[in-house]
């Protein structure tokens, strides 16, 4: 029986204002090439570093939530090797004395986190068959990402298969978005995933050009059944780095694997060791919000909602608190609520609109007590789901209550009998197939005389009750 045995090495960039050692701006989003550069980042000789505070203090932080052990004396070192995209010719990076050892997430061990930069970027033409001409064949480079904060995370090979490995992966990405250190967006690359995979503790082979969580699953999968059927053929497993070719979804061979020593690190003779014997760990402890996991279960118990459900809501920490601050309104408002209807219309009707209108919570106008206030008009009965859907989406584009848009449109519920019983004679007048239909047996014709009421009371008839008054109409005819 082959035991696999996986690893993961993740980079991500930090949210920072500036860069890891110098003063340009680490801007993201920055579409124009080579404008947030200067001597530092571009690796003139003779310039000097200098360590960016507020990324040491994101790196502890993050090492603090994970369970981590923070370095009291911790120092750069430099990382040896050459790239088209790092002038230097080299990478700071730390090698023996990390920031933050230890560490556990998801029942995975954490051996390391230390900080880094990330290199720049290049950017290649496409091919182009054009015979003798120079087109498609540049390269470009830009330095705009050069000497980005960069955070390593590597893993004890504590991983057993390809699940495991991306439900850590998403967990890490969650919680550093709580943390708010970083967007974490793998499409831009702000956040890159490497795997090594090995069986029966045998030889590592390294998973690169991974860009998603399931380009994650995939690649494992497939690295573990190559190389029990290397094994079978009694061949060896070689040492080596194995790119993921998304496409044709398989891994093939980039290099063999270069060793420690390849990179001749040694103390980066420009930057003093870093001394955080009296840094208040305590401080920042007390800034690091509920993490998920707490999170989720905290909500079980006050919520008793599904876990699917819960799972919606945590997975965006702004989502979750609009939920709550909602929650506690509505448990003001009615002290007997089930929160199942205010998740169901958040979860839903809301986050649809939000995606309609390509909406964060920074900019939604709704408010939680607003929201709550519906909710509560739903559960007494004031309001259809047709009505509430009408009202929700005025709120978000107005912010108003509901009370005021309601009074505004004249949008009340008809639960009189006498209006309807108006209501329902038309209909019944107007469709006489229908009526004819229910009578012989088919119960669909109801629902579809219900929905006639509906329409011509633009949604503010009660069903339930319309339903009664029309069966006693039939009934009687
Ligand atoms: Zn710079
Ligand atoms: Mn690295």
């Amino acid at each position: 029986m082959l035991i696999p045995t996986i690893g993961l090495e993740i980079h991500v960039e930090l949210k920072t204002k500036t860069k890891m050692f110098c003063r340009c701006l680490n801007d993201p989003n920055e579409t124009h090439p080579n404008v947030n550069v200067c001597s530092i980042c571009l690796g003139h000789p003779g310039t000097l570093p200098v360590i960016n505070k507020e990324a040491v203090l994101k790196i502890i932080k993050i090492g603090l939530a994970l369970g981590g052990e923070v370095n009291q004396i911790t120092y750069f070192d430099r990382k040896s090797y050459f790239y088209p995209d790092l002038p230097k010719g080299y990478q700071i990076s730390q090698y023996e004395k990390p920031l933050i050892k230890g560490g556990l997430l998801k029942g995975i061990r954490i051996r390391r986190i230390h900080l880094e930069e990330d290199t720049g970027r290049l950017l290649h033409e496409l091919p182009s068959n054009e015979f003798l001409t120079l087109k498609g064949k540049y390269s470009y480079v830009d330095f705009n990402r050069a000497g980005v904060p960069l955070m390593e995370l590597v893993t004890e090979p504590d991983i057993k298969n390809a699940e495991e490995a991306v439900e850590f992966a998403k967990e890490l990405q969650l919680i550093l978005r709580y943390l708010e250190v970083s967007d974490a967006d793998m499409e831009k690359g702000q956040m890159r995933l490497e795997a090594n995979v090995s069986l029966n503790m045998g030889t590592k082979v390294e998973l690169k050009n991974i860009n998603s969580f399931k380009a994650l699953h995939d690649a494992i999968e497939y690295e573990i059944k190559r190389q029990k059927e290397v094994l079978a053929r009694k061949e060896k497993v070689i040492q080596e780095t194995r790119g993921w070719d998304d496409k044709k979804g398989i891994t093939r061979s980039q290099r063999s694997k270069e060793s420690a020593h390849d990179y001749r690190y040694f103390p980066e003779p420009d930057l003093p060791p870093l001394d955080l014997r009296f840094l208040d760990l305590e401080q920042i402890k007390r800034e690091i919000p509920e993490l998920p996991e707490e999170k989720r279960k905290r909500f079980v118990q006050e919520f008793g909602l599904e876990k699917s459900l819960i799972e919606i809501l945590v997975e965006d920490r702004k989502r979750a608190n609009f939920f709550e601050e909602a929650a506690s309104e509505l448990k003001n408002l009615n002290q007997k609520t089930d929160y199942v209807l205010l998740v169901n219309y958040f979860t839903s009707d809301l986050r649809g609109l939000m995606l309609e209108k390509k909406l964060s919570f920074d900019d939604l106008k709704i408010t939680p007590e607003n929201f709550a206030h519906l909710i509560f008009l739903i559960e007494k009965g004031e309001l259809s789901s047709r009505l509430a859907k009408d009202l929700i989406k005025k709120m978000v584009e107005t912010g108003e209550d509901p009370e005021s848009i309601i009074k505004n449109e004249g949008l009340k519920l008809i639960s009189e009998e006498k209006e309807l019983e108006k209501i329902v004679e038309e209909i019944v007048l107007e469709n006489p197939q229908s009526v004819n239909d229910y009578k012989k047996g088919k119960i669909n014709a109801l629902q579809f005389l219900v929905g006639k009421g509906m329409q011509k009371t633009k949604g503010q008839a009660d069903p339930e009750k319309l339903k009664e008054i029309i069966l006693k109409k039939i009934n009687q005819s």
